[in-house]
């Protein structure tokens, strides 16, 4: 059977490993990034480079968008060189980036319109999940085009969980990295008091890691703000983006999630202290100065 022609927009963190991925299976690629620097290196991997999502668009049965946040999900899908308007009939439309729910809607609605099928599909993973293909993407569309997005993004990912209509892989992800936003924040907290408390660092950190508090991100983000590790997984000014398109999302359904509220509250000042750019795990040690002991 011959392979899915894919178009791929956005090779950020996520998108290069998911490229990668796409090459190294064998799909024939099309890769569109704003930044045309970082589309090169795929081109030598026998990717095709396009000029715009338009034109990425144009040939693919599936189009994947993998961008920072709902402005860039916007410009790669929508107006002159747009690629909702150069896809052809046929194919099947997937955005992966962490969007609000309203825009995965908006975005599906428009599709529609077009005669075209919209899958929202953010994935839980980081960048060595995008780069080994073992993310998990979290789908909302209707069961024909999930089912035909998922040969593709199969070779992506480790599952393809269909959770209902549009906007419900957005909804879901956005509660995922709220939860995980939460116990960054509370994380980098915990590390100021250790530290400002005047306790071993390593010592707590172990105590904390290897209990009940110790979840995977805990236990993750900790071995990396303590390695001061340069790699960016995740930007730090993502997870804020996320916690404010999760809070919009709980307002849409009246409810006030106060502790993403407070957790956002962090990462700004993290962002203000000139973090935004940085990996998420900068928010404990961006913290950590500001706790004084008392004298
Ligand atoms: P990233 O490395 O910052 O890449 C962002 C991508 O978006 C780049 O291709 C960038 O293009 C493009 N972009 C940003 N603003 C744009 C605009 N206005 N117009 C056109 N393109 C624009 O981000 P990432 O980590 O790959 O994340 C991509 C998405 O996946 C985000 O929604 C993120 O929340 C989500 N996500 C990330 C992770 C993670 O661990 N990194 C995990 C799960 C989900 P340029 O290169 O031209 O700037």
């Amino acid at each position: 059977m011959t392979k899915p022609r894919v178009a791929l927009m956005g090779l950020g963190i996520m998108g290069s490993g998911m490229a990668s991925r796409l090459v190294g299976a064998g799909f024939p690629l099309t890769v569109y990034n704003r930044n045309r620097g970082k589309a090169e290196p795929f081109a030598k991997l026998g990717a095709v480079i396009a000029d715009s999502p338009r034109e990425a668009a144009a040939h693919a049965d599936v189009v994947i968008s993998m961008v920072a946040d709902d402005d860039a999900s916007r410009a790669m899908w929508l107006g002159e060189n747009g690629a909702l308007g150069g896809s052809k009939p046929g194919s099947v439309l997937v955005d992966s980036s962490t969007l609000t729910v309203k825009w995965a809607r908006e975005l599906a609605d428009l599709a529609t319109r077009a005669g075209r099928e919209f899958v929202d599909a953010p994935v839980t993973g980081t960048k060595p999940h995008a780069a080994s293909g073992e993310l998990l993407f979290l789908a909302g569309g209707s069961a024909a085009a999930v089912e035909k997005a998922r040969p593709v993004l199969s070779v992506l990912g480790r599952d393809v969980i269909h959770l209902g209509a549009n906007g419900s892989g957005a909804l879901l992800k956005l509660i995922n990295n709220f939860l995980c936003g939460v116990q960054a924040a509370s994380l980098a907290e915990a590390t100021a008091l250790i530290s400002a408390g005047g306790l071993d660092a390593d010592q707590s950190l172990s105590v904390l890691t290897n209990g009940a508090p110790g979840s995977p991100l805990v236990k993750g983000l900790s071995a990396r703000a303590a390695a001061s590790d340069p790699t960016i997984y995740f930007a730090l000014k993502l997870m804020a983006k996320d916690l404010r398109y999760a809070i919009e999302a709980g307002s849409e359904n009246l409810l006030s999630l106060q502790t993403a509220g407070a957790a956002l509250q962090v990462f700004q000042n993290a962002i203000a202290s000139g973090h935004g750019d940085e990996d998420l795990s900068a928010v404990v040690n961006a913290l950590r100065p500001a706790v004084k002991r008392p004298a």
